[in-house]
């Protein structure tokens, strides 16, 4: 459990979830990031329960210490808190870094832990035995049906002291309620949380989800961290990325430079800036930054 053990809520529950399981839980909290390392390679820990942001983190800090945490005994990879283990480009890339399969998991503070990735990985499942799932429209608040992206409307049944009626999670997605391989009849989100309705940017009239963003820079394993910079300029908003490439930058520029106009129709700005200047988190990460 590589997280902090603070207020953050994230991993409480998954942690409460895994004793009741009977299953031995680390504590990976009040750690540093080495600490967690060795932890993980001491005690031989089959699964990781970070955010996405933080295990590309131990997997970065591995590296420049010489370890291999595809020889670890990680198998699996569990995360929460950001959108992340269901971008493709960054699920692979953690397993690929851990040589592991990685699992997403979604809730929210307000609603509680509402959705989970079964073995087969086709979307996210929604727990209907404890929420009532609705999808709308987040302009007309019409319901949409299966297949038609949508804002994630939901009824938390089983929460103590905040119940929660017809709550507009601010989540868009696209649902099925087709059956899973699993056998589990339950709502999936096809594809998991593809974004959220109050982090969408418009760039010269072309809406774009930071994850998108982070889809195409995550294809690039050399990238070891980005920001995205939005500005305004004669009244139209601008996207600026900064990334920190491991070694020469070696035509990078130019690929996501073509990358983002081919995939996302949009014009970026690229700067490789020095080595360590971005900043790194360990819960939910905050790439995004408006600048005046
Ligand atoms: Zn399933």
């Amino acid at each position: 459990m590589a997280f902090s053990f603070g207020p953050f809520i994230g991993f409480w529950a998954a942690f409460e979830a895994a004793q009741r399981m009977g299953v031995m839980t680390i504590s990976g909290g009040g750690q540093s990031t080495e600490q967690r390392l060795q932890s993980i390679f001491q005690r031989e820990a089959t699964v990781l329960v970070c955010t996405p942001t933080y295990a590309l983190r131990l997997a970065d800090a591995a590296r420049l210490q010489g370890l291999d945490m595809r020889r670890s005994a990680i198998r699996i990879t569990i995360h929460a808190g950001e959108p992340g283990a269901s971008i493709p480009e960054t699920r692979k890339r953690i397993e690929e870094a851990f040589g592991a399969r990685t699992f997403d998991h979604v809730g929210m503070t307000e609603m509680g832990a509402y959705g989970f990735e079964c073995e087969h990985q086709s979307g996210l499942h929604i727990n209907e035995d404890e929420f009532i799932v609705e999808m709308i429209d987040p302009n007309t608040l019409a319901p949409v049906e299966d297949g038609q992206k949508g804002e994630l409307v939901l009824t938390n049944l089983g929460r103590v002291g905040m119940p929660l009626i017809r709550y507009r999670t601010g989540d868009l997605g696209t649902i099925s309620h087709a059956s899973c391989a699993c056998g589990r009849g339950w709502a999936r989100l096809l594809g998991g949380v593809l974004g959220r309705a109050d982090d969408m940017i418009t760039i010269r009239g072309i809406n774009v989800f930071p994850s998108a963003v982070e889809n195409i820079v995550q294809r690039h394993p050399e990238i070891v961290e980005f920001a995205i910079e939005v500005y305004r300029r004669r009244q139209m908003h601008e996207l600026h990325l900064k990334v920190e490439i491991a070694g020469t930058a070696n035509g990078i520029i130019e690929r996501l430079t073509q990358e983002f106009s081919n995939d996302l129709r949009i014009r970026a700005s690229i700067e490789q800036v020095p080595d360590g200047s971005l900043p790194r988190f360990e819960l939910k990460s905050r790439r995004l930054r408006f600048v005046e």
